[in-house]
Protein backbone atom coordinates (compact mmCIF):
# COMPACT_ATOMS: atom_id res chain seq x y z
CA UNK A 1 0.00 0.00 0.00
CA UNK A 2 2.87 2.22 1.00
CA UNK A 3 4.43 1.98 -2.73
CA UNK A 4 1.37 2.69 -4.19
CA UNK A 5 0.81 5.98 -2.61
CA UNK A 6 4.53 6.80 -3.70
CA UNK A 7 3.90 5.74 -6.91
CA UNK A 8 0.09 8.00 -7.25
CA UNK A 9 3.14 11.05 -5.93
CA UNK A 10 4.91 10.29 -8.52
CA UNK A 11 2.50 9.98 -11.50
CA UNK A 12 1.15 13.36 -9.86
CA UNK A 13 4.77 15.17 -10.05
CA UNK A 14 5.19 14.06 -13.50
CA UNK A 15 1.62 15.24 -15.04
CA UNK A 16 2.57 18.91 -13.14
CA UNK A 17 5.91 18.68 -14.60
CA UNK A 18 4.16 18.08 -17.92
CA UNK A 19 1.31 20.19 -17.71
CA UNK A 20 3.99 23.22 -16.25
CA UNK A 21 6.33 22.73 -19.43
CA UNK A 22 3.31 22.82 -22.34
CA UNK A 23 3.13 26.43 -23.24
CA UNK A 24 -0.44 27.98 -22.89
CA UNK A 25 -2.15 28.55 -25.94
CA UNK A 26 -2.66 31.19 -27.69
CA UNK A 27 -5.85 33.32 -26.86
CA UNK A 28 -6.78 33.76 -30.44
CA UNK A 29 -7.11 30.09 -31.70
CA UNK A 30 -10.24 30.00 -29.02
CA UNK A 31 -11.95 33.07 -30.07
CA UNK A 32 -14.08 31.98 -33.11
CA UNK A 33 -12.68 32.73 -36.57
CA UNK A 34 -13.97 36.11 -37.66
CA UNK A 35 -15.95 36.57 -41.30
CA UNK A 36 -12.26 36.81 -43.27
CA UNK A 37 -13.61 38.48 -46.48
CA UNK A 38 -16.22 40.81 -45.64
CA UNK A 39 -18.61 41.59 -48.39
CA UNK A 40 -17.51 44.70 -50.48
CA UNK A 41 -20.16 47.28 -50.14
CA UNK A 42 -21.45 49.43 -52.70
CA UNK A 43 -23.96 52.38 -53.31
CA UNK A 44 -26.61 52.48 -54.94
CA UNK A 45 -26.53 54.92 -57.92
CA UNK A 46 -29.92 56.24 -57.87
CA UNK A 47 -30.72 56.64 -54.07
CA UNK A 48 -27.10 56.28 -52.54
CA UNK A 49 -27.72 53.08 -50.36
CA UNK A 50 -25.20 51.30 -49.34
CA UNK A 51 -25.47 47.38 -49.84
CA UNK A 52 -23.42 44.33 -50.49
CA UNK A 53 -22.19 43.98 -53.77
CA UNK A 54 -23.68 40.92 -54.66
CA UNK A 55 -27.38 41.58 -53.48
CA UNK A 56 -26.78 44.74 -55.85
CA UNK A 57 -28.55 44.95 -58.85
CA UNK A 58 -26.76 45.52 -62.44
CA UNK A 59 -27.41 48.44 -64.47
CA UNK A 60 -25.89 49.66 -67.84
CA UNK A 61 -24.76 52.77 -65.31
CA UNK A 62 -24.32 51.40 -62.31
CA UNK A 63 -25.18 49.54 -59.53
CA UNK A 64 -28.78 49.42 -57.52
CA UNK A 65 -30.18 48.30 -54.91
CA UNK A 66 -33.34 47.20 -56.43
CA UNK A 67 -34.55 46.76 -60.38
CA UNK A 68 -37.06 49.64 -59.18
CA UNK A 69 -34.10 51.57 -59.14
CA UNK A 70 -32.54 50.52 -61.85
CA UNK A 71 -35.82 50.97 -63.35
CA UNK A 72 -36.67 54.72 -62.15
CA UNK A 73 -32.82 55.52 -63.27
CA UNK A 74 -33.59 54.57 -66.98
CA UNK A 75 -31.46 51.91 -67.06
CA UNK A 76 -31.45 48.72 -68.13
CA UNK A 77 -30.18 45.34 -67.24
CA UNK A 78 -26.80 44.78 -69.54
CA UNK A 79 -26.96 40.93 -70.28
ZN1 LIG B 1 -31.61 52.55 -54.60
Amino acid sequence: MKYLIWLLVILVAIWAFKRSRRPAKPAEEKTPPNNASPSNMVACTHCGLHLPQEEAVTGTQGLYCSTEHRAAAQDRNPV
